[in-house]
């Protein structure tokens, strides 16, 4: 066989790409393998395994299983750059394999009965003993057609060993083992893209929002106590930077509120623009009494954005600051604002929320684990319903589950929606969970606080501060999060979150473009 990656490189389409490229790499360890779920012209799971250097790969159209009973159709097809091990996102429609993908299964592999496997490939069986999420136990794929390059048909089957299970069918675990994020949600809002046409070391491209340059941190850290900063774009007047904003060890001053929100704000802004930001200012810091701030003030600059509340009353807010650009939350945490609140709605449509909310918000004696019960009882109860959704921790001591709706629906709508589900879940555990409106009558025990969906009502924004010891933030997290045994709702601060955020991704993204119809409650 002469170079494994010329088929691959074929199928490129050069004529857009000057340089070819896929080198062929060693390395030291386990072998990997991958199994993507992609959905290009029709669906299909590719399953890859790491030899010598390159993904030697087969396209199961019914996808991998655990039944031993079954065969399953698996057609050899080209090797892969190690690149795409595991890749998870959109291939534009019309380039080679266009559709959405997601890394479905990933792990590591040993073949069996032989050191070689590329000669196992080659002699048409290889016995592969696999440690994934989902698979796990003996595979063996036997070639079925002649000896004939790619594209040939081959079958794929699971050994009756101790990891078998009868019946088991890959479409009922649907979720990527990266993002848990299903096809749909990738599709609704890939983070990276495959372009087929590029080298493989540069096909990637992450669709993620850029980061601020650390140069524009250092131009703040060389201020005095007040100065003009440059930030993404903008000149912004920055005061009083040493100030003491929240207890610490050390304190949190405002230098560094500012270099976290400037950080934070490529992320969080795609859950602020085009909604009015309600702002709750501390300009004495955490530790002082904190106040509302609705209106915007005169001496804002021109560039902030602005939304006139045409029903506003005598004596209402009439104009809103808007953040519609990153430099606007810096503009608003250098003035006090050490919480932001979006409004649940649109400026474009104030009457049509677009998120369904789920406030769980805890008693004085509910504890940490009986949080834990209801969040994860909300998050059954939407599983089977079929809906997406997201939770983050408060940041205090709250839940909070956000569910995308498309438009059309009213305030009405989603409250007596989260009223009915919530009220389904607080029939399961009634020892929890209290309904009275009084503080006091509830007797210590957790709301499920549906009236948060009213216009102008609104909860903390995603990467929000919180007014804490240490700055803590309040934090979405992906759904199997609830179970890990070290989270908390203040688990993390703004010294601590964009290293998670870097590593781990923004599990509130899966949201975005994925506006849904809520389905009845029976
Ligand atoms: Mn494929």
């Amino acid at each position: 066989m002469g170079d494994p990656l010329e088929t691959y490189r074929r199928m490129r389409d050069f004529g857009r790409t000057p340089e070819p490229a896929g080198e062929v790499g060693e390395r030291e360890g386990a072998p990997r393998f991958v199994v993507q779920r992609h959905r290009a012209s029709r669906l299909h799971y590719d399953v890859r395994f790491e030899i010598d250097g390159v993904l030697v790969s087969w396209a199961v159209p019914k996808g991998p299983t655990l039944d031993p009973s079954a065969r399953r159709l698996a057609m050899h097809v080209e090797d892969h750059p190690i690149e795409y091990l595991d890749f998870e996102g959109v291939i534009p429609s019309g380039e080679y394999g266009g559709g959405d993908v997601i890394v479905w299964d990933i792990g590591t592999w040993e073949p069996v009965k032989t050191d070689d496997a590329r000669a196992a490939v080659d002699g048409g069986e290889l016995h592969a003993e696999v440690h994934g999420r989902k698979l796990r136990g003996r595979f063996v794929l036997v070639r079925r057609g002649d000896d004939g390059g790619s594209g040939e048909p081959w079958m794929m089957l699971h050994k009756r060993d101790e990891h078998a299970v009868e019946g088991w069918d890959p479409e009922d675990h649907p979720r990527s083992v990266l993002s848990g994020r299903t096809n749909d949600e990738v599709l609704a809002d890939p983070h990276r893209l495959w372009r087929s046409d590029a080298p493989a070391a540069e096909a990637a491209v992450s669709l993620l929002p850029e980061a601020l340059p650390d140069s524009a941190i250092d131009e703040l850290a060389s201020l005095g106590t007040q100065g003009t900063w440059d930030v993404f774009g903008r000149r912004l007047k920055v005061t009083n930077l040493d100030k003491v904003l929240f207890p610490g060890d050390p304190p949190v001053t405002k230098r560094e509120l500012l270099a976290y929100t400037a950080r934070i704000a490529p992320t969080a802004l795609p859950y602020l623009e085009g909604r009015a930001l309600n702002l709750h200012r501390y300009p004495d810091g955490a530790e002082s009494k904190g106040f509302w701030h609705k209106e915007r003030p005169r001496h804002a600059p021109e560039w902030l954005g602005a939304w006139d509340n045409e029903e506003a009353d005598e004596g209402e807010t009439e104009t809103y600051v808007v953040a519609d650009e990153p430099a606007a939350l810096v503009w608003a945490a250098n003035f006090g604002a050490l919480e932001w609140h979006p409004w649940t709605s649109r400026t474009s449509a104030p009457h049509e929320p677009t998120y369904a909310l789920i406030d769980l918000d805890p008693g004085t004696s509910t504890s940490w684990d009986d949080l834990l019960v209801l969040a994860r009882l909300h998050r059954t109860a939407l599983d089977h319903l079929g809906v997406t959704a997201r939770a983050k921790v408060t940041g205090r001591r709250g839940i909070q589950v956000w569910v995308p709706v498309v438009e059309g629906y009213t305030f009405e709508d989603t409250r007596a929606w989260v009223e009915k589900l919530s009220r389904t879940v607080g029939k399961v555990v009634p020892e929890l969970v209290s309904w009275k409106w009084e503080v006091r009558a509830r007797k210590g025990l957790a709301r499920l606080d549906y009236t948060q969906n009213a216009i102008n009502k609104t909860l903390v924004a995603p990467y929000s501060p919180r007014p804490g010891p240490e700055a803590p933030v309040s934090v979405p997290i992906a759904w199997d999060e609830l179970d890990d045994p070290d989270l908390r709702p203040d688990r993390w601060t703004i010294r601590t979150v964009l290293d998670r955020v870097s590593e781990r991704g923004d599990p509130f993204r899966a949201l975005l473009g994925a506006a849904q119809e809520l389905p009845e409650i029976s």
